[in-house]
């Protein structure tokens, strides 16, 4: 049975505000002075249990709840969350258990900083819920209070200017910084420094890990340039210093703000809070000189609350201490990158480059100089003079010596002009560009030339291979077109004899069919340099492709005789049937055009017996080996090598006689190569030709793709 409850007098509950007021609003932290009012509270009124939640703007995902001791009978959080949204006062029971529950919004002006709830055992006493109400506003006080108090105890923020005068720094402090500070001034090297003061960072404060982050202002990043003691440790050497933006974590905070920053709980502090690293207490403090953050050192430590006021004090004093060295060391640093990376330039350019002083001796000169001019690797190191020792080792490689004389004699004339020339090479003809300008040292004053040679031996020929289509390819269509044009001209300006008409019309004809197999020929050739024929394959019989082809043939093949050497149990093949049936076709025409009337055209198709009829480079697997044989004209062995070529036609009066592209057997070897295959030919001079190619078995070209 619980006990009658009191009912004090107006004074007596006045005396009683002023208790709670002034207990809520002393130094103690929150929950004590909470702890205090459940006790003030008891003191009028003997009720159940009390809670209050709390949160605030800044604190919103960080509730907490301070109880009075009994907390037998759980509370209902989805009532208190919807007093809170709607901001009204409940009263509620009693219910099964006889309990009598009054809730209240903890609010000032248009803010809710919490809920005040109130639990009796079966009387709620309305001066107490006048109490309650009184003591709300006091509540949200308190509350915003002690949200901004810690705020401000977890960072603490000096300036550095301040921390330069700072009277927390202790004696012993104070000569150790002295100390230590004039080894800083003994490194020039940013590698050296640093970690020095990294090392005595964590040394004096014992933080397990720490870093120092250089600040980029430029892209508002920092770059991490030294660590100690991290779990995960980034990889310098292979993915570059790490970089993050200054809007994150403490560090960032410091860089932005040049304000050194202590924080001795991490996850109390929604700010700088990162979850899963371990780390509860973080120092940071800024290096900085002439009004810029240079850098951040930042100190961590696992353990809560493991720096105080005297670490940050003096790791601030050290960082100050710190500030010139890092300064000078950022200064040598930056002359070191760029002439590390002009260095790289230098050395990796594919450009010949050489510094000449005014007598023409090289100063330095890059990797690709010597390789250009082909020079032995000493030469391109010891003294050398240009054009002197140049002309020297390339006397028997030049074709005209005095050129490069000549040349080097304009830039003597006219020191402060740029010259080019052209310097041609035998034995293996190589054409380079050089260019000559002057150059000077930091003062301006002239110093002597440098030489930019360039090997333009492969444009060159690109060039006049362009040049050279483009007049064969004119001349080609010009030279039947020209005879069309002649025979009907002929034909329209008077009458003739049938006989000679049927031949005029005859070799129009023969012309014009010339023209279209040209023109055909090209246009399959410009679409294979465009990498635009694909192939259709299928798996076929090789047998089927030669039937085939042959019934085709017909015609052509009556003078001749041709006879099929196919073995028995050929395996499948997996080609494109259209290409290979002109590859075979241009082959087998070429045998009939290039051999006399009745000689014997041997088509031979074969498995290639373990490689062993295959040419030494002919890449591997298994594969089937056709060869077309004439006994006809044959080729001479320089020719061999040249009838591949787009429009090379062997020139005698045998093949005069014999019309052609010259481009048939280019485009052969492309479709044969594009099959995966290979073509060669052998030949003899007046014996005749056997031309070759491969073409793989389905199984394995299937594989394979
Ligand atoms: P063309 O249209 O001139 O026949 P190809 O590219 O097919 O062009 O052949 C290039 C040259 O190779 C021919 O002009 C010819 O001189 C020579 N050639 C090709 N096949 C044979 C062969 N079977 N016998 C002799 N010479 C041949």
């Amino acid at each position: 049975m619980a006990l009658p409850h009191m009912h004090p007098t107006t004074s007596e509950t006045l005396t009683l505000l002023v208790e709670i007021t002034r207990s809520l609003h002393d130094e103690r932290p929150l929950a004590v002075r909470l702890q205090t009012l459940f006790t003030l509270l008891r003191t009028t009124a003997d009720y159940r249990d009390a809670r209050l939640t709390c949160w605030g703007q800044a604190y919103s995902a960080q509730e907490q709840f301070f109880s009075s001791e009994d907390r037998a009978i759980p509370w209902d959080d989805a009532l208190m969350m919807r007093i809170a949204q709607n901001s009204q006062a409940e009263q509620r029971g009693p219910d099964s258990r006889g309990i009598v529950y009054f809730g209240a919004p903890v609010r000032w002006v248009d803010q809710t900083w919490g809920v005040f709830e109130i639990r009796f055992d079966d009387y709620f006493p309305t001066h107490v819920q006048e109490l309650a109400l009184a003591i709300i506003p006091q509540l949200a006080a308190a509350i915003a209070n002690e949200q901004h108090r810690q705020q401000h105890a977890s960072i603490i923020i000096h300036s550095n200017a301040s921390v330069i005068a700072d009277p927390h720094l202790s004696e012993p402090q104070a000569l150790l910084l002295t100390a230590l500070g004039r080894q800083l001034d003994a490194p020039l090297n940013l590698n050296s420094l640093l970690p020095l003061l990294l090392r005595w960072a964590l040394d004096t404060t014992r933080a397990e890990a720490g870093a120092i982050c250089l600040v980029d202002h430029r892209h508002g990043e920092l770059v991490t340039q030294v660590y100690e003691g991290y779990f995960v440790t980034p990889d310098l050497q292979n993915h570059g210093r790490p970089r993050w933006s200054w809007n994150v974590g403490l560090a960032g905070q410091v860089a932005r703000s040049g304000r050194a920053m202590l924080v001795r709980d991490i996850t109390q502090d929604p700010s700088t809070r990162v979850s899963g690293t371990g780390i509860r207490a973080e120092l940071a403090s800024p290096i900085s000189e002439g009004g810029q953050t240079l850098a951040v050192l930042v100190l961590d430590s696992p353990r809560p609350a493991a720096f105080g006021e005297s670490e940050l004090a003096f790791v601030t004093a050290l960082c100050d201490r710190a500030a010139q060295p890092l300064r000078r060391a950022l200064v040598y640093q930056e002359s070191l990158e760029n002439s590390t990376q002009l260095e790289q330039v230098f050395t990796g350019l594919p450009t010949g480059l050489a510094l000449l002083d005014v007598n023409g001796y090289v100063l330095r000169a890059n990797p690709s100089w010597g390789q250009i001019w082909g020079l032995p690797i000493q030469e391109s190191r010891t003294p050398f003079h240009v054009p002197l020792d140049l002309i020297d080792a390339l006397l028997p490689r030049l074709n005209e010596p005095m050129h490069i004389t000549e040349f080097c004699a304009r830039g003597q004339q006219s020191l402060d002009e740029e010259h080019t020339t052209a310097i041609r090479l035998k034995n293996p003809t190589q054409e380079l560009r050089v260019l000559s300008l002057p150059s000077r040292d930091s003062q301006g004053v002239l110093t002597g030339r440098l030489w930019v040679v360039s090997d333009v031996t492969r444009e060159r020929e690109v060039d006049r291979l362009k040049d050279e289509f483009v007049s064969i390819v004119s001349h080609e269509l010009r030279t039947p077109l020209t005879s069309i044009l002649g025979y009907t001209e002929l034909l329209l300006a008077r009458e003739f004899d049938p006989a000679d008409r049927r031949q005029f019309v005859q070799t129009v004809y023969d012309q014009a069919t010339h023209l279209s197999v040209l023109v055909e020929d090209l246009l399959g050739i410009s679409r294979l340099d465009a990498g635009k024929v694909k192939l259709n394959r299928w798996v076929v019989a090789p047998r089927q492709i030669i039937t085939e082809l042959t019934n085709q043939l017909n015609a052509q093949i009556e003078r001749h005789r041709v006879v099929i050497r196919m073995g028995e149990s050929l395996p499948p093949v997996y080609i494109d049937r259209d290409k290979v049936k002109q590859i075979l076709f241009n082959l087998l025409t070429n045998a009939i055009k290039y051999s006399p009337e009745g000689g014997e055209i041997e088509l031979r198709v074969h498995d290639a017996d373990k490689g062993k009829d295959l040419p030494p480079d002919h890449p591997r697997g298994r594969w089937i080996v056709i060869s077309v044989r004439d006994q006809g004209i044959g080729i001479s062995r320089e020719d061999l090598e040249r009838i591949w070529k787009r429009f090379y036609r062997v020139d005698n009066t045998n093949t005069r006689r014999i019309g052609g592209t010259g481009l048939g057997l280019s485009i052969t070897r492309s479709l044969v190569e594009l099959h995966g295959g290979r073509i060669w030919a052998e030949s003899k001079l007046g014996e005749g030709s056997v031309f070759t190619f491969t073409l793989p078995f389905a199984t394995d070209a299937i594989v394979r793709e």
